[in-house]
């Protein structure tokens, strides 16, 4: 004889801890279901511990479908049925008050991940939702209610909420092994290409050189020519490339094109809003009312020194010449540089650095309403298993919460039958 559960969560990340909490709050109104999490890891929330920076970016004030793509009816559906002032009072329910930085970004107030990582734990306990760790889930299969494998033994559930995770970061337990899970089962799962993921650039850029200075940026991604991406935002150099808001937002639209081996093109404007006629006119005036100033300092009063001087010897000018002195073909070199810089870019930094998967399973695949899927009644899927993924800024947890809110309680009203 085997265990016998009412929900089995598989995964207790953000997006299962979220799940469990909601489906034992539902339930709690009539009876009491059991409800269990299973997870493979020895302790769980590591990913929670990491983000952001350790203080846990738990979601953002303004949350809109075009912070993530797809950004479908389903996504939009999936969003407002939980906002990000739902996402503040749970929280505040479970005794964490949330600040909001100047970006919009919402942080516990203790700056520490490990809160909101002990409130959902503390939150499950109170509820009777079980955690197991060391429970690693090998099948699942649709047998009278489902079958789950775990490498302790199997257990017998009449639904199962799959809260897997992506492939990002996979020492914290997300390896993408749900997938297969899911795939066995009759669903769909795309290609998976890291998201959110710093950029490598080619060596002979001088991105090494710049290490550490980061600016306001307007990056334009273009597919086979065609403009796929335009964003602006802090663009960090780094001793291997590119990272900071704007390089990871955008670097989802690289990893997916490159993989399918199309020609994939990042530019850089370091004027954003200001295109070449008009930072040229610009320049024109600058060098016109002090000629003797040399270039890099006359740039210099567009964009930081360090980047004014690195333009310069990119475009193969001394920045020490004289402004006056500098050729027509020369300038307009420089302002093109200026203003639509590509990236010469070698690879993404892999899953290691990836904070977000791109890819997963289809949301067509999903009731929005509940979650459950299309293909296997009764069994729900959550998180970043799903083909969406967010921007930087908290909008992948407030998709966790989201769809696990919705996960949990669909799971309790259809074992109702309701
Ligand atoms: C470094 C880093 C920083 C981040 N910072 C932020 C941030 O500040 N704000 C933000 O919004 N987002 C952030 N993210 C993204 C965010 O953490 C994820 O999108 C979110 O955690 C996904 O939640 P999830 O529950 O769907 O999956 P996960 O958190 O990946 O959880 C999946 C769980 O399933 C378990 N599991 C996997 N396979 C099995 C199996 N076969 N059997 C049993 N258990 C299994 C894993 O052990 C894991 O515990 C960050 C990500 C990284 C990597």
């Amino acid at each position: 004889m085997h265990d016998r559960i009412d929900i089995a969560i598989i995964g207790a990340g953000a997006a299962g801890l979220a799940a469990g909490i909601f489906a034992a709050e539902a339930a709690a109104a009539r009876v009491q279901l059991k409800i269990v999490l299973l997870d493979g890891a020895k302790s769980i929330g590591a990913k929670i511990l990491v983000s952001g920076g350790g203080r846990c970016n738990v979601t953002h004030d303004t949350i809109t479908p075009k912070d993530f793509t797809p950004s479908t009816p389903a996504v939009r559906n999936i969003l407002a049925a939980f906002s990000a002032q739902a996402a503040r009072d749970w929280f505040a329910s479970m005794g964490v008050a949330l600040k909001r930085e100047e970006t919009g970004k919402l942080f516990p107030v203790t700056d520490k991940a490990r809160t909101v990582l002990h409130a959902l734990t503390t939150r499950c306990r109170e509820l009777d939702v079980a955690i197991r760790t060391n429970h690693r889930v090998t099948d699942v299969t649709a047998k009278d209610g489902f079958v789950v494998r775990h490498e302790q033994g199997e257990l017998h559930a009449g639904r199962v909420i799959m809260a897997t995770g992506g492939r990002s970061l996979p020492r914290t337990g997300s390896d993408g092994s749900g997938w297969e899970i899911v795939r066995r089962l009759g669903h769909r799962v795309t290609d998976c290409h890291p998201a959110l993921v710093p950029l490598v650039l080619a060596d002979s850029m001088f991105h090494a050189g710049l290490s550490g200075l980061s600016q306001e940026t307007e990056l334009t991604t273009l597919i086979d020519g065609k403009q796929v991406d335009r964003r602006t935002g802090s663009l960090l150099w780094t001793h291997f490339g590119v990272s900071g808001p704007v390089a990871m937002d955008a670097s989802r639209f690289w990893t997916i094109a490159h993989a399918q081996g199309a020609t994939v093109e990042v530019r850089c404007n370091f004027r954003p809003g200001v295109g070449f006629e008009e930072a040229e006119r610009q320049l024109i005036a600058q060098m016109e009312a002090r000629p003797k100033l040399s270039v890099g300092k006359t740039l210099a009063q567009q964009v930081p020194d360090r980047l004014a001087a690195a333009l310069c010897v990119y475009c193969g000018i001394d920045p020490a010449t004289p402004a006056g002195r500098l050729a027509r073909e020369s300038r307009r070199t420089l302002v093109h540089a200026l203003t639509g810089l590509p990236l010469p870019i070698l690879r993404d930094r892999g899953w290691n650095h990836a904070e977000v998967t791109a890819g997963g399973v289809p949301m067509g695949e999903i009731n929005f309403r509940t979650m459950e899927s299309r293909t296997v009644p009764g069994l729900h899927l959550i998180g970043e298993m799903l083909d969406c993924d967010g921007r930087i800024g908290g909008f992948n947890f407030q998709w966790a919460w989201a769809t696990g809110h919705l996960g949990g309680r669909g799971a309790v009203a259809g074992l109702r039958g309701t």
